[in-house]
């Protein structure tokens, strides 16, 4: 392995402290042996650092840097810092992603933000203006003022970014992986969620496709569900038959009197 190449004269005495820094660089490899001494470089006034091999099999061409120190006028010499540090030929990780790739669905905690990106294509731009509903004269009635705002929500006027075309496939793709009709629960199924009194039924541009399912005994309760989806809960599933119960035995009377 070649050795430090940092240029500088070392201070005399923490360069001389070569014992002092491999007992420290074997105290932090231990159980593992530390490996042959590598050199020194001066890393300024009177702060040198002793490099040592390592043997640890997870880390193969890394070594132990240990840097030693002493103060002005002082002859002692105390070890500051005690690292594993990678080499030239050291193995390592590739290089760093940023937090934002790295992220999974499931992996937003409480309290963390994930703002989408301005250019993030799951979403197009919305139409930023009040909703009709508020503008309306208070002489309307409530109940039209209502159906007014439905209206302009499911449209996205108010909203920045409504979801654009890539957004809605996207959603409908991994709804369909978990709940939809190629699902074993479904092939088993009795019938489908369309039928079933248990699925509640979606606004928005995929509501022809998608409900929520909203029976407890369900593993798709409170999901996404494709309508062409099913499981042995729907509604109508028909009732399991209770077993009969056996006849009560026939004793022949003519073959053998009763005891
Ligand atoms: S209970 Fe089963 S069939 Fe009914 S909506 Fe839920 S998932 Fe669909």
């Amino acid at each position: 392995m070649a050795g430090p190449t940092r240029s500088g004269t070392p201070d005399r005495l923490c360069a001389e402290a070569v014992e002092l820094a491999r007992d420290a660089a074997a105290e932090a490899a231990r159980p593992q042996p530390i490996g042959d001494y590598l050199g020194a470089v001066a890393e300024g006034d009177r702060i040198v650092t002793h490099y040592f091999g390592s043997r640890d099999p997870g880390y193969p061409s890394w070594r132990w840097s240990v840097t030693v120190a002493r103060a002005a006028r002082a002859r002692y010499v105390t070890v500051d810092e005690v690292a594993l540090t990678p080499g030239p030929d050291s193995l390592l990780a590739p290089d760093w992603v940023p937090w934002s790739e790295r992220l999974r669905p499931g992996d937003l905690g409480p309290g963390d933000l994930l703002p989408a990106e301005a250019d993030d294509a799951r979403l197009e731009s919305g139409v930023l203006a009040e909703a009709p509903g508020e503008e309306v004269d208070e002489e309307e009635p409530a109940a039209g003022r209502g159906v007014l705002t439905d209206v302009a929500n499911e449209l996205g006027l108010g909203r920045p970014r409504v979801l654009s075309w890539v957004g809605l496939q996207d959603a409908a793709d991994r709804w369909e992986e978990r709940f939809g009709p190629e699902t074993p629960m479904a092939q088993a199924a009795p019938a489908n969620c369309a039928s079933c009194g248990f699925l509640l039924p979606m606004a928005g541009q995929l509501r022809q496709a998608f409900g929520v399912c909203a029976n407890e005994y369900s593993p798709a309760d409170g999901q996404v569900v494709s309508l062409s989806f099913g499981c042995g809960a729907h509604s109508e599933a028909a009732e399991v038959p209770k077993p009969q119960r056996p006849a009560p035995p026939v004793i022949d009377h003519l073959g053998a009197d009763p005891l």
